[in-house]
Formats: C-alpha cells, sequence, structure tokens
C-alpha cells in the first residue's frame, strides 16, 4: 500500500511541476524481454534461438506539450547458434548510443526507431582473441573486438498514450538487426518479434546478476574458495550504490556454484585459467570464480584478478582469496606493478572485485575510450591497481552513466536500494 501512496505522491509532484513549468518532465518507458523467439541469419544458414533483455524509451514533455521519444535501452541476450566455424556461443548486443531517435504517432499508436547497435559473442574471442590496449599497470583487462549492426524497431503501442499516464502499456513489433560493421561476419541479422509490457516509471532500476564460482565440494567443505567473497561483494555493492542519484545500478548475486576440481585451486598458467572460464556458463549473469591464489608472476602482472569479454554478456571474472591476503612484504616480482601507491601487503584489495565488475560493465581505465570500452574518470575505482594496491574506492557520475552490459535488466525502482551519490562528477 505504501508503494502505491508513493506513486501517487510522485505524479502529484510531476503534475505540480507541470503547472509551473518547471523541468525535468522526463519519463520512462521499461520492459524486459523473456525467452522471445528469434532467427539468426549466419554463414551457416538461418538459425532458430531465443533472446532475453530489455528495452526502454526516455519520453520527454516538449515546451508546446508535445511528447519526445528517444529508444534509450535495447540489450538482448541469446544462446548460441551453429555457424560455419563452429557455435558462437553466447550471443549479446547493447545500443551503440544512449539515445536513438524515436517517433511515436498517438493516431495510430504506431511506434518506429532506427538504431545501432554492438554485437558479441563468444566466438569472436575464440578466434580472434583480444584487443592490445597496452594498459599501465596491471594486465586486468582483455577487451573483445565487437561488431556493430544497424537496427530498426517497427512496432504499435495503444493510441493517444500520455507520458504522465501511470500503468502500462503493451507493445508490439518486430526487430531487425543487419550486420554492418563485421570482425568475424559469422552472424549476419537477427529478427525477433517482441511484445512486452511496458511499464511507466519517474526513475528506473538496472540490475546485473552475478555468478560466484568457488573451488570444493560445497559450503560445508572447510577447504572450499570463497573466503575473501563476502568482503569482496560487499565494497562491490558499497561502489554500485553510490551511483544512486545519477543511476539505478544494482547487483544481484545468485548462489555459488562449487567445482570440485583441487587442481584450480592455485592457477599456475594461462590455459589453466582459460581452462577454468569454460567450466561454467550461465547465461544471464557474469561468472565470477575465485581460487586460492594465482602463481606469483601471474599474480603480479594482471594484479591477481581480471576480467574478460568486457561489456558483453559473455563476461567472465577470474579472482582469488589471496586479494585479502598478500604475502608479507610484497612480492619482488609484483614491486614493477604499483601505480597506485608504494606497494602494500595483508588484507589490501579491497575494491578489487568492484573495478573488474565495472570492466565487465564496459568501462576502460581512465581516461578512455580504449578499445571497445567506454571512458572512465581519473582517480575513480578505474584507476589500475596491481596486487600489492588497491584500487581506489571512489565513485563517479561518468563511471555510473558509461556503464553498459547486454545482461542488464530493468527492475521497480527502489529508493532503499539507490540511496547514493557518487564521491566525484567527471
Ligand atoms: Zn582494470
Amino acid at each position: 500500500m505504501w508503494k502505491r501512496a508513493w506513486v501517487f505522491l510522485v505524479v502529484g509532484v510531476v503534475a505540480s511541476l507541470t503547472a509551473l513549468g518547471q523541468q525535468p518532465l522526463e519519463y520512462y518507458l521499461t520492459g524486459n524481454l523473456k525467452e522471445v523467439p528469434g532467427t539468426v541469419a549466419t554463414d551457416k544458414g538461418e538459425q532458430r534461438t531465443s533472446f532475453s533483455g530489455a528495452i526502454g524509451f526516455r519520453v520527454t514533455v516538449g515546451p508546446k506539450g508535445e511528447l519526445i521519444w528517444s529508444l534509450i535501452r535495447l540489450n538482448l541476450v541469446a544462446k548460441g547458434v551453429p555457424t560455419e566455424k563452429g557455435d558462437s556461443g553466447t550471443i549479446g548486443l547493447v545500443l551503440a548510443d544512449y539515445d536513438h531517435k524515436a517517433t511515436y504517432d498517438p493516431r495510430t499508436g504506431r511506434l518506429t526507431a532506427e538504431f545501432r547497435a554492438t554485437l558479441h559473442y563468444e566466438l569472436i574471442d575464440r578466434v580472434k582473441g583480444y584487443r592490445e590496449l597496452g594498459v599501465k599497470g596491471e594486465q586486468d583487462l582483455f577487451a573483445p573486438y565487437t561488431e556493430e549492426m544497424v537496427g530498426k524497431l517497427s512496432g504499435k503501442l495503444p493510441e493517444s498514450l500520455q507520458a504522465a499516464e501511470k500503468g502500462s502499456a503493451l507493445l508490439s513489433g518486430d526487430v531487425r538487426l543487419d550486420l554492418s560493421s563485421p570482425v568475424l561476419g559469422a552472424v549476419r541479422s537477427i529478427d525477433l518479434a517482441v511484445s512486452p509490457v511496458l511499464v511507466w516509471v519517474f526513475r528506473f532500476a538496472e540490475t546485473l546478476r552475478i555468478q560466484p564460482v568457488f573451488i570444493g565440494t560445497g559450503p560445508t567443505d572447510p577447504a572450499r574458495t570463497g573466503t575473501a567473497w563476502a568482503t569482496l561483494i560487499a565494497r562491490s555493492h558499497e561502489i554500485w550504490n553510490k551511483c544512486g542519484t545519477v543511476r539505478c545500478l544494482k547487483l544481484v548475486v545468485n548462489q555459488p556454484i562449487y567445482l570440485n576440481k583441487p587442481a584450480y585451486r592455485v592457477l599456475d598458467t594461462d590455459a589453466e585459467i582459460t581452462a577454468l572460464r569454460a567450466e561454467v556458463d550461465v547465461a544471464n549473469a557474469v561468472e565470477v570464480f575465485v581460487v586460492e591464489r594465482w602463481a606469483t608472476a601471474l599474480a603480479c602482472s594482471t594484479g591477481g584478478g581480471a576480467c574478460w569479454s568486457s561489456g558483453t554478456a559473455s563476461a567472465k571474472i577470474v579472482t582469488s582469496d589471496q586479494q585479502l591476503a598478500v604475502p608479507c612484504p610484497c612480492p619482488a616480482a609484483c614491486t614493477g606493478y604499483c601505480p597506485c601507491g608504494p606497494c602494500a601487503c595483508g588484507a589490501l584489495n579491497l575494491y578489487h572485485l568492484a573495478h573488474e565488475l565495472v570492466h565487465a560493465l564496459n568501462l576502460a581505465h581512465p581516461p578512455g575510450p580504449s578499445g571497445s570500452l567506454a571512458a572512465s574518470t581519473v582517480g575513480s575505482n578505474m584507476e589500475p591497481s596491481g596486487f600489492c594496491c588497491d584500487n581506489p574506492g571512489i565513485q563517479s557520475a561518468k563511471n555510473c552513466r558509461n556503464a553498459s552490459n547486454p545482461l542488464l535488466y530493468w527492475e521497480i525502482w527502489s529508493t532503499r536500494a539507490c540511496g547514493g551519490r557518487p564521491d566525484i562528477a567527471d
């Protein structure tokens, strides 16, 4: 009941602002897509799969009361399809820009939008590897090659839709995407029919799902890994809750998956890390693998944790419990990798996982942009660190605005979850 009262209160406030001619008069029409059947045209013919994701519009009331529509989200994730070079692996798409003009005709209810989208699928990484970014300090960032598609949404909403109207509206339409800038070129076009129930909101919230993976037989295994998890994820929530006043972004954490393969407790080689990442694939989440430790040389060069396929639906993070137990003194091999201050040791890397999760949300080290990754703020959590020094526990408004991943989906706005504010602006 209090939620309904709150909605009426907000409607009242917005109506008052309208009467006074004050801004902002922005509304959002948002909906999630669940298992929508689609056709993917590949270099091996047409394949069927299903897409989940999120779609959203911003509707601004202009000075004469006219409605100005923008498509601000189209996140799509699908299971892999066969191609000439093998299974595509998870397919993910996000809009290439925040804002794409949309047109709504109140007489007919017709809604159209043309847009550019960034396409990625795991096979691109397997065939092309990762971009050389030349990052300073830790090499913790494996940015993928991505492709671009041009898209068109043609749909229908109820006629005479008003922005201030609370409640929901059914959108029925078609989305068509054609490859315009290939890297691998195995996926050529995508067609899907969408019919989401869109909900009017004044502020929106988006959620990223996280899947922890520990090594051991289960939660009662005294030797299981993941002892650093509670601290690392708490500091990650802290960093993302600071986005609240700019953009409500939340992390939702699944129950851990336990991998009973003791050989992964200590990671000695890049090949072993690659094999570990292939062990678990949860379609709607960013996997975070937590081992006991990495071999010292690897821990020094990478910071003991890294993010692969950053910014995509295939993003995966590998890290270790040793983030909170860096050997003392700091290993000699690490002393060249402390760009953030003097090399230290002990329970040190509190904000390390928060930093890797922002890589999963497509942000580069500052200032960026870098490769396919977006710009971030100097002095923020996105500063690279090393195994013997931590990333700053500082969030910026720019980091919050620039975050993206096809796995983000809408939630009803919650004041409790989104009360924080960034430490710095841009
Ligand atoms: Zn980094």
